[in-house]
């Protein structure tokens, strides 16, 4: 029995007034996914557990079945081994984001209008490569964009290692223990690094960090790429925000070696590709997102399809309903998980023997709209096949969802143990 484990990003959301009190899930079509919810079991899901708004990171990782308090290291290391940089305990890694700094360190736009355009972003990156010397403490750096505003930043100490208790200078995260999760009330101010623990390697990191930030910012913003756009109307891409600082990589076990299976993953961005790489799955190669949500829930079906035979297990992560609900846009929200249903799930369900093959869906967490950021929302689950009992609920939403037979789990981690026991089970 295959697994085909379809991770929607941010689905989840609340009921909105606007759309009569449904959900973007609900008010969207989706009658493949709604015929998968008729045939399966539907339940919610805690996807780190209550009272945890995850990043999506944090959130990946458990519902890949590794317990984040346990195996979390910052997703800074995830995302700069996702996006091929060198990373060795001891090397200080952040996950970046290009964006606007005004005066009085205010950030106008934490993602620089989210129009840097990769070109855009490689330049300033070469610029900040070339010209940013770190002095405070003997290290090098490197700096990498990755896609569109987003980036790493990999810091290697000449000395002794480097720390990851540090604060982020993003405004819109912070840390609780140890995990990165979105702050609900944020003061959209350049925050200074921090030390978050009494040690050397600490505050030697935090003063690296604010010297690359403030270095790099007089590189960026009199660099020509933001003198460009300053012309045309957009917002420059002047200053380099940081979070999620750690200093190692997880050492996760094997997936396969542990379930006896063969995974393979189906992600673009850095950070997933990071986690599916380190938990000994195989990536099969995408294009980087077109922006075009069609016609990437179309390759990734063709490519699902086509290496089908090749593996027992298939993590596919599709970025889509996240952006949307960051931006309270419910409409699109909607729209962007009715084009997952009609081009994704639509293109494979009459091509997969659904004898063979269980499909799970859910989300890594939800982004409600009503809160433009992450929250602990449950996300809706299901566990779906010809071979599986049906609770007989004809829709695929959190409120169906609720009625179902897997209930709430509460802790994401709790997943991967039960898909696992489906597949062999029958
Ligand atoms: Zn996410
Ligand atoms: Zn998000």
């Amino acid at each position: 029995m295959k697994l085909i484990y379809v991770v929607i990003d941010g689905m989840g959301d609340l009921p909105i007034e606007e759309l009569s009190g449904k959900t973007p899930l609900e008010y969207a079509e989706t009658p493949n996914m709604d015929f998968l919810a008729s045939i399966g079991r539907l339940g919610l899901m805690y996807t780190v557990g209550r009272g945890i708004a995850p990043e999506s990171d944090v959130a990946v990782i458990s519902i890949l079945g590794y317990d984040p308090y346990k195996y979390h290291v910052g997703r800074g290391p995830l995302e700069a081994y996702g996006s091929g940089l060198n990373m060795r305990d001891g090397d200080l890694a952040l996950r970046c984001n290009f964006a606007t700094l005004g005066p009085s360190r205010l950030i106008i736009d934490r993602r620089a209008g989210r129009n840097l355009t990769t070109e855009e972003a490689s330049k300033l990156a070469e610029a900040v490569n070339k010209l940013v010397r770190l002095e405070s403490y003997p290290a090098d750096f490197e700096f990498k964009n990755t896609i569109g505003h987003r980036g790493v930043l990999v810091i290697r100490s000449k000395a002794a290692p480097l720390s990851g208790k540090i604060s982020n200078t993003d405004p819109a995260y912070e840390r609780v223990a140890g995990l990165g999760v979105a702050k609900m009330d944020v003061r959209m101010i350049l925050e200074d690094c921090i030390p978050l623990e009494d040690s050397e390697s600490a505050r030697i990191s935090a003063a690296l960090v604010n010297e690359f930030v403030w270095k790099s910012h007089e590189v960026l913003d009199g660099h020509e790429v933001n003198r460009l756009r300053e012309a045309e109307g957009k917002l420059k891409a002047n200053v380099i925000l940081t979070r999620d600082a750690g200093n190692t990589l997880p050492k996760f076990f094997n997936i396969n070696e542990w379930y006896g299976v063969r995974f393979a993953c189906l992600a673009d961005m850095p950070v997933e590709r990071g986690i599916a790489r380190l938990a000994g799955m195989r990536l099969i190669e995408l294009p980087p997102p077109s922006g075009d949500l069609k016609h990437d829930c179309l390759i990734r079906a063709e490519k699902l399809l086509s290496t089908l035979e090749e593996f027992d297990c298939f993590y596919i992560h599709i970025k889509g309903p996240d952006e949307p609900g960051h931006d309270g846009d419910f409409m699109l929200k909607a729209e962007k998980i009715a084009i997952i249903d009609r081009y994704f799930f639509g293109s494979i369900l009459d091509k997969i023997n659904l004898e063979d093959v269980v499909v799970c869906v859910t989300a890594d967490h939800s982004t409600p709209c009503k809160l433009k950021a992450h929250s602990d929302t449950p996300v809706p689950v299901m566990i779906s096949g010809d071979k599986i009992k049906s609770d007989g609920i004809k829709r695929f939403s959190e409120r169906y969802c609720q009625r179902g037979s897997l209930g709430t789990i509460e802790r994401g981690t709790m997943l991967m143990p039960i898909l696992m026991e489906t597949i062999k089970a029958i």
